[in-house]
């Protein structure tokens, strides 16, 4: 035999035992978050006070400057039977994981007697002459088709009142988005800011600074306000 070469091995002919195939794993592959992160608590203090403290803008104006501003719970709601109303404020008590809403006390109430709560109105929204029907599809107002905010919704640093959140013009219709972005700013978000109307209706900054608003008693001072976290 030459050197080198090694006998070979006679080819096995009985029948490999028979195994029950094992799954083949999937290569690992590097983790990727799937949504990123959301916003730090830095940043929702800043949008917060950019928003609601520092009562910068329309409709604070300066009034009640430094502290947060918001309604006592519950926020009495008429819906006038609008049917969006529903899903948007059942998606703001999930996810601030509360009761913010007194769907009851007001809803069969006529309009002109109530003093203080949130009423929804359907084609009323505010469309002033010239504007794009797309960006105005819904708004919140001391009335309907108004673009105004009486001072006296504001009493002392506590938004109170009868506010509407008007919904539609002939041209747009709210969507679920819009409904809940409109309930926002009924509740205290005023000057839009990144995930508030300046890209999306709502997005990932949206809740956390929502929350934190409701986390904290009127009147506290920014340097007192404890952030609350929500993520979507
Ligand atoms: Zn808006």
């Amino acid at each position: 035999m030459p050197v080198g070469v090694l006998p070979t091995t006679p080819a096995q002919t009985s029948p490999a035992p028979v195994t029950p195939e094992a799954p083949v794993p999937a290569p690992t592959e590097p983790v990727v978050p799937v949504t990123p992160a959301g916003p730090t608590d830095a940043e929702i203090l800043g949008l917060a006070d950019s928003t609601n403290l520092s009562s910068v803008g329309y409709p604070w104006n300066g009034r009640y400057a430094g502290v947060v501003k918001r309604w006592t719970l519950p926020i009495p709601v008429k819906t006038n039977g609008e049917a969006r109303a529903v899903p948007a404020m059942d998606a703001v008590e999930a996810k601030l994981g509360y009761v913010i809403f007194d769907r009851a006390s007001i809803e069969s109430a006529d309009e002109a007697t109530i003093t203080r709560g949130i009423v929804f109105r359907q084609g009323t929204a505010y469309l002033p002459a010239g504007g794009n029907p797309q960006a105005f599809c819904g708004n919140v107002s001391d009335a309907p088709f108004s673009g105004g905010w009486s001072a006296s919704m504001l009493s002392p640093g506590e938004l109170t009142g009868r506010i509407y959140v008007n919904l539609d013009n002939p041209q747009c219709v709210a969507d679920g988005e819009i409904v809940i972005h409109e309930i926002g700013h009924a509740m205290g978000l005023a000057t839009h800011f990144k995930g508030f109307g300046d890209d999306d209706a709502i997005g990932p900054e949206f809740w956390p600074v929502l929350a934190t608003l409701y986390a904290n008693p009127i009147g506290t001072p920014k340097a007192s306000v404890v952030i609350k976290q929500i993520k979507n």
